[in-house]
């Protein structure tokens, strides 16, 4: 499956006529057709996904999405900003933060989203600071209660969140300064492939429904499930079934919620890996081949345009256009340009033999690909390329230049 692209490696070699390596480039059909079968999975509920914009900050692709029907779930002035002028507004969008300053937490309430807190604190911060709105969420953290996994850790060591005890105090500390609307949100795991995880977090949250819409006396419009679901990195992992989370889900709706009269109840999800991920590629020209203790070969991308590899170890698949049928019999190291040891897209991977002037695709760099990007060794973010259902390109952002880099500079 993986070896499966939606570009040959002549399609590409026509688009490098005019948009030079590396590029990141966006499968605009498979993103569509993903976004559709999400929406499926919960047709059955009132459900809202609030794309995660940070994973692929471009106004294009947001603009793909809200076609969709998503919303855009934010954590910065960047990012709501983005979003206001992608056209997505109100509560259309979620504002998940945290260690929020003051202007954030006005623009957002100037721009009518949904103000997920992270801290019981910021209850009297906001009152103090801006003001306070009428629709107002928590997020939980449940601690000890639940397990992490190797991205966000085991949720008791997480920065994020209120601990079961201040949720209480928290809404009804919301209430007393005018909140009449409220909802619920938890995001406790980060590329997870099992989808009973997700319909135990549901499971959760509505148990949570209930204890505390009767200790408090409040009704709840929503609640979050946050994103989270994983992409098949590897060959051999399985992408999780939509469906059959839409359908546990709905399940623990029957039982948690509906047969408690705590209905209706929206759903709502901030996933952005598993909306994007697998349908964005890096395309990167080889420059160089170096043999001294290891195999190298030097491609003209580097840690600069994708940085998962090198900070978290993750792996993602590569492969060489035109080669994706011959055997794996060599063995390399990809590396980038930086003076880092860790600027290394495969160690040791089994790959065909590559030659200089191959064109490496590395998979699944459609979500915290480019906008992980960052200028290490002056090293010039790429551009991004978006593969139209036409089969047409287009340009969705240009590459940097040194001027770009330079913008801030004083040199007199
Ligand atoms: C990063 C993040 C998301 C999106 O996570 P994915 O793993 O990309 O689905 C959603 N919500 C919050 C609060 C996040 O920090």
């Amino acid at each position: 499956m993986k070896n499966q692209l939606p570009f040959t490696k002549e399609d590409l070699e026509t688009i490098i006529e005019k948009h030079p390596t590396p590029f990141h480039i966006y499968d605009e059909t498979a993103i569509r057709k993903n976004a559709r079968r999400l929406n499926a999975a919960f047709a059955w509920a009132d459900f809202q996904e609030y794309f995660a914009v940070k994973a692929t900050p471009t106004p294009r692709i947001l603009q793909i999405l809200k076609e969709e029907g998503f919303g855009a779930d934010a954590s910065s002035m960047a990012e709501l900003v983005l979003a206001e002028r992608c056209g997505i507004l109100g509560e259309k969008i979620m504002f998940t933060s945290n260690n929020t300053p003051a202007y954030e937490f006005d623009k957002a309430i100037e721009l009518g989203a949904i103000i997920n807190l992270d801290d019981i604190t910021h209850v009297p911060f906001l009152a103090e600071h801006c003001s306070f709105p009428e629709l107002i969420c928590f997020r939980y953290n449940p601690g000890p209660l639940r397990d992490g996994n190797a991205i966000i850790g085991k949720p008791e060591e997480a920065k994020y969140g209120l601990t079961r005890e201040q949720l209480v105090d928290a809404y009804r500390m919301a209430k007393e300064r005018g909140a009449t609307r409220f909802g619920l949100h938890t995001m406790v795991i980060s590329n997870e492939l099992d989808a009973t995880y997700f319909v135990e977090t549901a499971k959760m949250l509505f148990t949570l429904v209930a204890e505390l819409s009767a200790e408090l006396g409040i009704r709840f419009e929503f609640v979050n499930l946050g994103g989270g679901i994983g992409v098949p990195m590897k060959p051999e992992e399985e992408e999780v079934n939509l469906e059959t989370i839409g359908e546990g889900v709905r399940e623990a709706y029957e039982s948690h919620i509906a047969a408690k009269g705590l209905d209706p109840l929206a759903i709502f999800m901030e996933c952005g890996r598993v909306i994007t991920g697998p349908y964005g590629y890096l395309i990167s020209r080889v420059i160089h081949e170096k043999n001294i203790y290891k195999n190298y070969i030097g491609v003209d991308a580097s840690m600069a345009n994708l940085m998962r590899p090198g900070m978290y170890g993750a792996y993602h698949h590569l492969s060489v256009a035109g080669k994706e049928d011959q055997p794996n019999d060599m063995q390399y190291d990809v590396a980038g340009s930086l003076c880092e040891n860790n600027d290394k897209f495969t160690i040791d991977r089994p790959l065909p033999k590559i030659d200089i002037g191959d064109l490496v695709v590395i998979h699944d760099t459609g979500a915290h690909g480019h906008s992980m990007g960052f200028n290490y060794n002056g090293k010039l973010r790429s551009a991004e390329l978006l593969l139209k259902e036409d089969g047409s390109v287009e340009l969705i952002r240009r590459a940097e230049t040194l001027d770009d880099l330079f913008a801030t500079l004083d040199f007199s």
